[in-house]
């Protein structure tokens, strides 16, 4: 990978990002995304934002070898404290937990008035990005989920708007497979599940052969209850 040759999960990400945007990738490592989205005419500038030394030199040596320091500006920082309000106008997180992601967005919320776009990609976690995404008036507007290399990931764009869009009757199970994702149920869509719901069954099994305290049980119908669900959706 390099910036004039994404992973196929970073291209899914650039693929969202709109003509002539002001783009900060938070935590972008080499700052391939940026360079790649800037090299290609797609957007007029990026910062890059990064917390760690190491990948912030990384992120340094790459513009710099590519004589676009002043369009794609490499700034050391926690999350979206490295820009200012109205700076930018797509926010982009990609390869970091969906815990991780919702903090920064979260940490940073006073400087997200300009933006128009997230685009997010988290490694785990998906769940908690949709709640926050419809807690926080942020609607979202369309998901990928896509293989590579033997893991799967999943990319959610969203936009401001009525974050009770695109949900409809059952919200929890919308919420944790994706509302776009569940109607177009693609190959790594269905490999996940199945993947989640074998360990569930598991966890299932494991406390069948526990004590029947009141935490057990509960814990032992919420499992049933989602292994059911999801099964349903996978199957159909
Ligand atoms: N975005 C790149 C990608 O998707 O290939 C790099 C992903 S890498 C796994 C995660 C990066 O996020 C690391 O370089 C890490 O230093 C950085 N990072 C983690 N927490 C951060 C934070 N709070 N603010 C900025 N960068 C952060």
């Amino acid at each position: 990978m390099n910036e004039t040759k994404l992973s196929k999960r970073l291209e899914t990400v650039a693929g969202f990002v709109l003509e002539g945007a002001k783009v900060a990738d938070i935590g972008s490592d080499h700052a391939y995304l940026p360079s790649y989205l800037y090299i290609n005419g797609q957007i007029s500038f990026a910062v890059a934002g990064e917390v760690n030394e190491g990948p912030f030199q990384s992120a340094v040596s790459q513009v710099e070898k590519l004589g676009i320091s002043d369009k794609v500006q490499v700034r050391k920082g926690n999350g979206l404290e490295v820009i200012s309000s109205n700076e930018v106008d797509h926010i982009t997180i990609a390869g970091m937990g969906g815990a991780l992601i919702t903090d920064i967005l979260e940490a940073g919320s006073d400087k997200l008035h300009g933006v128009k776009r997230l685009i997010l990609q988290p490694n785990v976690m998906v769940e908690r990005i949709r709640i926050w995404l419809r807690t926080n008036g942020w609607e979202l507007i369309e998901e990928v989920i896509l293989e590579e290399d033997e893991k799967i990931y999943e990319v959610l764009v969203a936009e401001r708007g009525n974050g009770d869009e695109p949900y409809s009757d059952d919200k929890e199970l919308e919420l944790l497979l994706g509302p776009f994702l569940m109607k177009e149920k693609s190959s790594p869509f269905i490999k996940k599940w199945e993947s989640e719901v074998h360990s569930w069954k598991r966890i299932l099994n494991q406390f069948e052969q526990a004590r029947e305290t009141t935490e057990v049980i509960e814990k032992k119908a919420d499992l049933i209850k989602r292994i059911s669900k999801v099964e349903e959706v996978i199957s159909t």
